[in-house]
């Protein structure tokens, strides 16, 4: 089983950013991390699954600084954690990151995901983001120096002003840190967003140079050596994410914090977006059941590895065999899967394919 932590906490808002998070203080996350570990020695009771990924999201989880080692020995404590798992925390380059890391080294995290997004400053400023470049070179420096083998970097694209041109510099700038790994997100103007309130005002790309940057990126990075192994995600020989792909693959999870989801004996639950409530103590709300073949079809095709079409009824094999003839699909034996086009049209592709069901 993966676990997933929630730090619903941010020193600030990005312009662009509708997760559930909050600003804090020292006595706010005191709070935090007593609820949070009253929960995980519940669950820790109730439930006897082994343990093989742990991902500290957020929010910015890192905030939780000398916190992240009583958190960690509470859910060693409480779950069987096995020897080799992989164990993230999300990580601003904004923040105090050598205290920050060394206390990560402490509690045995051995994954960090950086949140560059850009390598441009003004571009970050624009995002409302509180660091620079500079400051995700130091990040990655730092981790390397501590001995952190295993760094993801996030990357935006799509972003207002940008061009494959401007695009490219921030990902030779990713690239020169030399990741394990990349996620990268193409910039969704969500309600409830700074960026929603002046979206009229923002000179975003249309659809075609958005995706003329995500087929850059895709051809750059499977020439730097990088599997594009999910639509957003890419990776080095064994350093996919561990833990995210539980969520692709239908594997059971357990999510612990406001807003976080679960998955777990084929039924899914989370818990409120109400971080005063989830501090006095609430349960999780149920969400129905999961992990049907429609779902796993649905998440399979996210997938480079795809999906084995000896599940699909003939007329969604037909519409397979279409997508591959227009270049958006590979039918190779019995498995269908997307190419970067066909990533580009994912939903569309999913929908048409479901149809037929
Ligand atoms: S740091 Fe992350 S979670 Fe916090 S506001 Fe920015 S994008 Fe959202």
């Amino acid at each position: 089983m993966g676990l997933y932590l929630h730090i619903p906490f941010c020193n600030g808002k990005c312009a662009y950013c509708d997760f559930y998070s909050a600003f804090t203080n020292e006595e706010l996350l005191d709070s935090y991390l007593t609820a949070l570990i009253r929960e995980i020695k519940q669950w820790g009771g109730k439930i006897n699954r082994p343990i093989d990924t742990i991902y500290l999201g957020g929010g910015t989880p890192s905030l939780l600084n000398h916190r992240l080692v009583p958190l960690l020995k509470a859910v060693y404590e409480s779950f069987t954690v096995l020897d080799n798992a992989e164990i993230t925390l999300e990580l601003n380059p904004a923040d105090n990151v050598l205290e920050i890391l060394q206390n990560a080294k402490a509690a045995g995290i051995n994954r960090i995901s950086i949140g560059a997004q850009s390598g441009d400053d003004e571009e970050l400023s624009l995002l409302g983001r509180r660091h620079t470049a500079a400051d995700t070179e130091n990040a990655v420096k730092t981790a390397r120096e501590l001995g952190f083998d295993n760094i993801s970097l996030d990357l935006m694209l799509g972003l207002p002003n940008s061009n494959t041109e401007t695009f490219k510099k921030s990902l030779d700038f990713v690239l020169s840190l030399s990741p394990k790994h990349l996620s990268a997100y193409i910039l969704k103007i969500e309600e409830n967003t700074r960026f929603f309130k002046i979206k009229d005002t923002l000179n975003l790309p249309d659809d075609d140079s958005i995706c003329d940057q995500y087929l850059l990126m895709c051809d750059t990075l499977e020439k730097a050596g990088f599997c594009h192994y999910e639509i957003s995600n890419f990776a080095k020989n064994s350093f996919e994410s561990k833990h995210n792909l539980k969520y692709w693959d239908c594997e059971e999870y357990l999510g612990l914090g406001p807003s976080a989801h679960s998955f777990l004996n084929s039924k899914r639950f989370f818990y409120p977006r109400d971080l005063k409530q989830f501090i006095k103590g609430n349960t999780p709300i149920p969400d129905g059941d999961g992990g049907d073949l429609n779902e796993q079809i649905m998440l399979s095709l996210r997938l480079k590895k795809g999906i084995k079409t000896d599940t699909l009824p003939p007329k969604a094999i037909r519409k397979c065999k279409l997508f591959a003839q227009n270049g958006l699909g590979v039918l190779n034996d019995d498995i269908f899967s997307l190419t970067d086009q066909g990533m580009l049209l994912s939903n569309t592709i999913i929908s048409e394919i479901l149809e037929e069901f």
